[in-house]
């Protein structure tokens, strides 16, 4: 086991136990899950690898709902990471245990675990992740984020009480918002990849769909422009997609899109008065799809109750979660 500062790179020597050296090129690929407590900042990090939003992020617990691939490739290895919803106490409802249903998912197909935590000392959470990770035989890194935050001499006991609870192969603390260890941490995960042919073709960036980015787009947007409770009760659809046919005289992308709440008191407060606060989800959502897609977008976006969705599990699979 050994644990790095951000600036000072230790030695390799003194490493745990990495794979075996099987020839100093050949190439790895296998999958990463970066799982942790909500807001812990494991999306902050999948976007600060791939150096692409991938992810949504916010302030907010629970902002991401699903295993989002994210493919790192390079001349020497693919990592194929798995952002994961933050790991919560106890499941409130049927969405809730769709999520820890993934966090495990993604536990299980992956080669190597990246258990990402606060720079605070373990609690209940990270101790039941820890339960599960001593349960699998697999490397597993441990990421303490959010060195920003405190003094280097209060992260040294935090370092300790982890590093007894458990082997981890590497203890990395990083600050992903700034950047700080995040090339070492990346030079320690290929270590742990096994050796192996790319996966996926090396320019995809992801296996989600465009249309599912989409929709984590206007959920960021909710997620950035409501108070606590609104993001939570809402889910995106995406209705009709239809890219441009300039031939047909139509120059942009057209998508409309329905924003889901559980509640018309909800659904009240996020279109506003004169559906002005609906509008400003719209102008700051359509910038981003056109970054993201690389054209114009006409974007169009409806607001629907659909009381108690977060237990339905029709709908739940009709929104993709
Ligand atoms: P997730 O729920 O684990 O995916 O966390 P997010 O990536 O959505 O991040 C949650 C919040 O923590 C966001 O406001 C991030 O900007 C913030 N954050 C992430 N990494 C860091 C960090 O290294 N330092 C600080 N100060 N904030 C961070
Ligand atoms: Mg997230």
């Amino acid at each position: 086991m050994a644990e790095h500062g951000t600036k000072d790179v230790a030695p390799l020597a003194s490493l745990g136990k990495p794979r075996p050296e099987q020839g100093q090129d050949s190439f790895r690929s296998g999958f990463v899950a970066i799982i942790g407590r909500p807001n812990v900042g494991k999306s902050t990090l999948l976007n600060q690898l791939l150096q692409f939003k991938l992810s949504i992020v916010s302030p907010k617990a629970q902002t991401t709902r699903h295993k989002v691939r994210g493919i790192l490739s390079t001349e020497n290895y693919q990592a194929i990471f798995l952002d994961t919803p933050g790991a919560m106490q106890h499941a409130r409802d049927l969405l809730d245990e769709r999520m820890l249903a993934r966090i495990h998912e993604a536990m299980k197909e992956a080669d190597l675990i990246v258990l990402m935590v606060e720079p605070h000392l373990p609690g209940d959470i990270e101790q039941r992740l820890i339960e599960r990770l001593r349960q699998m035989s697999k490397p597993a890194i441990l990421a303490i984020n959010k060195i920003d935050l405190v003094k280097k001499a209060d992260l040294l006991p935090i370092i300790d009480v982890y590093r007894q609870s458990h082997n981890f192969a590497e203890i990395v603390p990083i600050s992903a918002l700034k950047g700080d260890g995040l090339g070492l941490l990346q030079d320690l995960i290929v270590r742990y990849l096994p050796e192996g042919e790319p996966l996926y073709p090396p320019d995809q960036l992801t296996d989600r769909p465009e249309r599912f980015l989409v929709t984590e787009i206007i959920r960021e947007k909710v997620y950035h422009l409501y108070g606590e409770e609104i993001p939570y009760h809402t889910a995106v659809e995406i209705e009709e997609f239809q890219e441009a046919r300039p031939k047909e005289g139509r120059n942009k992308d057209f998508i409309r899109a329905v924003i889901y709440v559980n509640k018309d008191s909800q659904k009240k407060i996020l279109i506003g008065r004169g559906g002005q606060a609906l509008k400003q989800v719209g102008i700051l959502a359509r910038e981003e799809i056109e970054t993201l897609l690389g054209r114009p977008v006409y974007l169009e976006l409806w607001v629907k109750t659909r009381p108690k969705w977060r237990e339905n599990s029709a709908f739940l699979r009709q929104v993709g979660y």
